[in-house]
């Protein structure tokens, strides 16, 4: 690919999940013509998931698939261009914004990361296949779906017990498999987790393999104290083992926490003027559809306002 005028754009965005999306909108409503780079994963993490129960607008609930296509023709009804593209390279040390994808190269006047997270996998047999079948990596989101069922939570950092806590509240009860027999979660979560009549703890051990056919129905675990192996009967398995923000190839472009996380200021600005995070990439601790949408949009709102005031 050369460097046409359609190369060439004012709001570039990468990612086409929540944030993605509604950084489009809004772009794409102050005619700045936006384009999205969709990545790997057209609607983001959000496709993934069968029903989104807590996005507002939608009493029944809505298809993460679905919702991601709405987002999607939302934005392109007012001008956006999505391609379907992966970034791989970004050379943010002048403007234009330079970005090599696996197809070419564009030039940004602009640029907005929505690149997202994506959960660490045990990468064990099974967890793949029945994800979304009684794997998940989101209690906020599917642990309604696991009302009066047995689940497993694994992890042992503020994450999984906050989110195995949530899940007391829809099965019956809740087994947290962690690799040690220490938790690294605070004390007072600790203590309410140990308390909790529904919570059961299986130390020293490890998730190697999950079971079923159409939907899970067991997990297999490994004392790594012993090397005992168990079949531990369940309907689910929420996966809390921290997440990976995408953002390897801002490195040393865009200040980052010691996680990875785009470091951004109120107005979604990072580092580098003129170059906005939202969402996911940005954002480790609401990790919601809706915030998300909402940091997309006010980053949306703060590029066009530096183009305007650049172009006076
Ligand atoms: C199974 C599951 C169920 C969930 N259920 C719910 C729910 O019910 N309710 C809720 O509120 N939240 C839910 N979440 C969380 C929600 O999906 C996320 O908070 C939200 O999608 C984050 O949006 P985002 O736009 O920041 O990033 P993401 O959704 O992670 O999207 C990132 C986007 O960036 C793209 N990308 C990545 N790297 C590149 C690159 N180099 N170049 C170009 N593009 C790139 C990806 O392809 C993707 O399109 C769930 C998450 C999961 C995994």
């Amino acid at each position: 690919m050369t460097e046409t005028n359609g190369n060439h754009v004012k709001i570039l965005i990468l990612g086409s999940g929540p944030a993605g999306f509604a950084a489009a909108l809004y772009a794409a409503r102050a005619e700045l013509a936006p384009l999205v780079l969709t990545g790997n994963q057209l609607g983001g993490q959000a496709a993934l998931t069968y029903t989104i129960e807590n996005y507002p607008g939608f009493p029944e609930g809505v298809g993460g698939a679905q919702l991601g296509e709405l987002f999607q023709k939302q934005a392109e009804h007012f001008g956006t261009r999505v391609e379907f593209d992966l970034a791989n390279k970004v050379n943010l040390s002048a403007r234009p914004f330079r970005v090599q994808t696996e197809a070419g190269e564009y030039l940004a006047d602009s640029l907005i990361v929505t690149t997202g997270a994506s959960p660490i996998h045990l990468n064990v047999p099974g967890e793949d296949t029945l994800l979304g079948r009684g794997v998940s990596y989101c209690a906020t989101c599917d642990g309604a779906f696991f009302k009066d069922r047995k689940v497993v939570v694994v992890g042992g950092g503020d994450s999984a017990l906050e989110e195995g806590l949530f899940l007391t509240r829809y099965a019956t009860s809740v087994t947290i498999v962690h690799r040690r027999d220490e938790l690294r979660a605070g004390a007072i979560l600790q203590k309410r987790a140990k308390e909790h009549p529904k919570i059961q703890f299986v130390w020293n051990t490890a998730v190697t393999e999950v079971l079923g056919s159409d939907k899970m129905e067991a997990v297999r675990l490994k004392n790594l104290q012993s090397g005992d192996e168990t079949l531990l009967e369940a309907d689910g398995i929420f996966i809390f083992v921290g997440h990976t923000p995408n953002t390897e190839i801002f490195k040393g472009e865009l200040k980052m926490d010691s996680h990875g996380y785009i470091e951004v200021d109120h107005l979604m600005q990072t580092s580098v003027p003129g170059v906005y995070a939202a969402g996911e990439a940005a954002d480790p601790h609401f990790r919601q559809v809706v915030t998300s949408a909402g940091m997309g949009a006010a980053a949306a709102i703060q590029a066009t306002r530096f183009l305007e005031a650049e172009s006076g």
